[in-house]
């Protein structure tokens, strides 16, 4: 990904509403550019600062922009996770077909 792309995605990794493919290769590039970690924080902390003057609440973003992050980092390998599991039972229902089929032909 490039610093234009994942500065496009920015506002919307905000919102949280990348979908996984992205949010991977969004994830990755922040980790490794800082010009876009830096690009990030700055527009999640006036983004959050407009709501929270809105509504009144508390200005403890840095926390919240950590949260964030961990939260997309978990979110992400729990898609990862299920995306194996899924994998493995699609791979055991064929090994299964398979042997049915031999069982049947024998
Ligand atoms: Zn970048």
């Amino acid at each position: 990904m490039t610093c234009k792309e994942a500065e496009r995605l920015i506002p919307v990794f905000i919102e949280n509403q990348l979908n996984y493919r992205e949010l991977e290769k969004f994830l990755d590039h922040i980790k490794n550019c800082p010009a876009c970690m830096e690009e990030m924080s700055v527009q999640f902390l006036v983004a959050e600062g407009m709501k929270r003057l809105e509504d009144g609440g508390s200005l403890e973003l840095e926390g919240e922009l950590k949260n964030l992050l961990t939260d997309s980092k978990r979110a992400l390998s729990k898609h990862r996770l299920f995306w194996r599991i899924g994998l493995g039972l699609e791979f055991g229902a064929v090994i299964i077909m398979l042997v049915m089929l031999v069982v049947y032909l024998i």
